[in-house]
């Protein structure tokens, strides 16, 4: 099945601290753009300003994580970074930064693409289960979550989320409540995560292929920077 035309296209929104990029984010919004096909025009990366859920003392400035996403998205026309969450104060809450895109750009459906734990704690998130009222969900399983688990997480999450036939190829979907429905999309998931580039980078390792080049070589110009902040020497 070929997914269906949507009436206008939609966008797909990939958040993250992306403290910093990989290519495991990239991957993945190649492989959505690939998946969601006619139903959207553009993956916007969306870069957290405030993360709500991670400590900021080890942060990177705001810019250098965007100049670096917009470096790595540059060659996909498909492809860009949304600085939007820098123009709001306090905690970027996923919330407030899809309820700014519906302002923005009426009318458009929203895809919310996200791994699997993060499908899982929707719950501790700011309105977290009343984001399927102005989004769809597409999760990417990590490691070997299978869709049986996820409609178990969906159904704990929502008890009245209900099996609705699947719109992309390979997928299986739920119809959550508040209009939304999430897609379990099996795509594979590469064994890459900041948490390991910042290791590696603090341990004076290399992290070569990792991130893609144009995002590596901007890090590599503020070294220090990075040095700093991950170190925890400085904050943002
Ligand atoms: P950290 O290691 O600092 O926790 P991270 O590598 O998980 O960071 P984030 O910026 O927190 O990166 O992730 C943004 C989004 O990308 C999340 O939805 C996350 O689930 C997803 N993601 C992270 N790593 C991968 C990966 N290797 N493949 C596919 N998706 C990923």
């Amino acid at each position: 099945m070929t997914p269906r035309r949507a009436h206008r296209p939609g966008l797909a929104v990939l958040g993250g601290s992306f403290n910093p990029p990989h290519v495991g984010h990239l991957r993945l919004a190649v492989e959505a753009r690939e998946a969601l096909g006619d139903l959207i025009s553009r993956v916007d990366l969306v870069p957290s300003a405030h993360p709500p859920h991670k400590k900021n003392q080890h942060l990177l400035p705001f810019e250098l994580r965007a100049a670096m996403l917009e470096a790595a998205a540059q060659p996909l026309p498909w492809l860009r970074c949304n600085r939007l969450e820098s123009l709001r104060e306090g905690p970027s809450y996923t919330w407030d930064t899809l309820r700014a895109y519906h302002a923005a750009e009426p009318g458009t459906k929203l895809y919310f693409l996200l791994g699997s734990p993060d499908f899982a704690l929707l719950p501790t998130w700011h309105h977290g289960l009343e984001l399927p009222a102005l989004c769809d969900f597409v999760v990417v399983p990590r490691g070997e979550q299978n869709a049986e688990e996820f409609m178990d997480t969906a159904r704990a999450l929502w008890p009245q989320a209900q099996a609705h036939p699947p719109l992309l190829p390979g997928s299986v979907c739920m119809a959550l409540p508040g209009g939304g429905l999430a897609h379990f999309l099996p795509l594979p998931w590469l064994a890459v995560s900041a948490s390991r580039i910042r290791e590696l980078w603090l341990a004076g390792r290399s992290v070569e292929y990792l991130m893609p080049e144009a995002a590596l070589a901007l890090l590599q110009t503020y070294r220090r920077t990075a040095l700093e902040h991950w170190r925890g020497d400085r904050t943002c």
